[in-house]
């Protein structure tokens, strides 16, 4: 049996709210108790298993629906060792579970890397795939292959998901594309979350799409028509449907302030989700990359397209979204966790497991100093970023 691990002393972040000096209690891999004071260690004397949080924030591990890579490594290429290395990368940065994105290929290829993708999610690597691409708009195709997009067919759609053996979790689409609105029903079916993005749809056209079935909004704003009061596009229909979760890449490059409070007021802290929509450059550094098969220049953080200058994904990581929501966004620090870990969580349908500090889940938790600034990560009851304490 593996020694029981007690936090104590923290303001705690849980589903009913957050308690100062709370506890949270770990034995194996999972949370054994929580408490909204010190727990005793009740039939034992031993304290050596006792990690005194005051002074800091313990919040769930967080959840990212959304990334590329990190470290230097890629998920849209490359083999399992790269994707490893970007995962480890991302989890001391407290991202506990992550889907892998692939980005925009020849089919043939995706089906391939779908193949090798699924092992690692087989073994519990990755939470599951995500397919950015091939079927989304050559009007908004940001940082994709333009000559290897295609309209959405739902063969092809089957083709990917079939590749990725039960692991596909989610597909964006341009679901105004001939084919897309049969494309969002099929993928319902086989359980995989069909998102609206890299798209050109008018207002009717997405809700049309959400009727279909799509639940997601990628990345939210970028790489689709913006608001504008005649023609309310997309944004609007995705912020107003109650069905649809919004993703948001809160790395002040991406999104101005202002829309991200925007998009906070209108769907309100249940369905917003926090991604990274990291590359490889992630908790890497500056340089030239390449995404998926095209040129990626990385200059103070952003990255951009050799060609073209699009923005190409962003070298963010989740604990850098949670500090910026929490610091200069100025939102409560309860709905930022519901963003960053609940909410996805829920979305992939692991609520069951993880996304929140209770009992029974994983010990998937972020100790967080005062200044919300990363100082442990633990994973599955381990410690993947041990909290040096003063
Ligand atoms: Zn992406």
């Amino acid at each position: 049996m593996a020694p029981t691990k007690v936090l104590t002393g923290a303001r705690v972040v849980l589903p009913t709210g957050t308690v100062d000096g709370g506890s949270v209690t770990v034995e194996g891999t999972r949370i054994a108790a929580t408490a909204p004071g010190p727990t005793t260690t009740a039939g034992t004397s031993d304290t050596a298993g006792t990690v005194d949080l005051r002074g800091h924030w313990l919040v769930p591990g967080f959840v990212d629906l959304h990334n590329h890579g990190g470290g230097g490594a890629s998920f849209a290429g490359g083999d399992a060792e790269d994707v490893l290395q970007g995962v480890r990368t991302h989890r001391l940065h407290g991202t506990t579970t992550l889907v892998a994105s692939a980005v925009t290929g020849d089919l043939d290829f995706l089906a391939r890397h779908a193949g090798m993708l699924a092992e690692l999610a087989q073994q519990g690597d990755i939470a599951g795939i995500h397919f950015e691409g091939p079927f989304i708009s050559p009007c908004r195709k940001g940082a994709h292959d333009e000559s290897l997009l295609r309209d959405p067919d739902p063969a092809e759609v089957r083709k990917l998901i079939d590749a990725a053996h039960g692991h596909a979790r989610m597909m964006t689409l341009a679901t105004e594309l001939p084919g897309g609105l049969d494309s969002v029903r099929l993928l319902v079916e086989h359980g995989v979350i069909a998102a609206v993005g890299h798209t050109d749809a008018t207002y009717e056209q997405t809700l049309a799409a959400v009727d279909a079935g799509a639940t997601v909004a990628t990345h939210l704003f970028n790489a689709m028509p913006p608001l504008g009061h005649r023609a309310p596009g997309p944004i609007t229909a995705l912020l107003e449907d109650e069905r649809v979760t919004v993703e948001l890449i809160n790395d002040g490059t991406h999104l101005h302030p202002a829309a991200l409070q925007l998009a906070f007021h209108h769907a309100g802290r249940e369905r917003v989700a926090f991604i990274t929509d990291a590359m490889d450059a992630a908790g890497f550094g500056d340089g030239r990359y390449m995404l998926g098969p095209l040129e990626v220049e990385v200059a103070d953080g952003v990255a951009r397209l050799v060609e073209g200058n699009s923005i190409a994904g962003s070298t963010l990581t989740l604990d850098r979204a949670f500090r910026r929501a929490v610091t200069v966004d100025k939102l409560p620090v309860e709905d930022v966790v519901a963003a960053i870990s609940a909410n996805p969580a829920r979305l992939l349908g692991l609520d069951d497991r993880i996304g929140s500090l209770e009992p029974g889940k994983d010990a998937d938790l972020v100790v967080l100093d005062d200044a919300f600034a990363l100082v442990g990560v633990m994973r599955r009851g381990e410690w993947v970023v041990a909290p040096q304490l003063a």
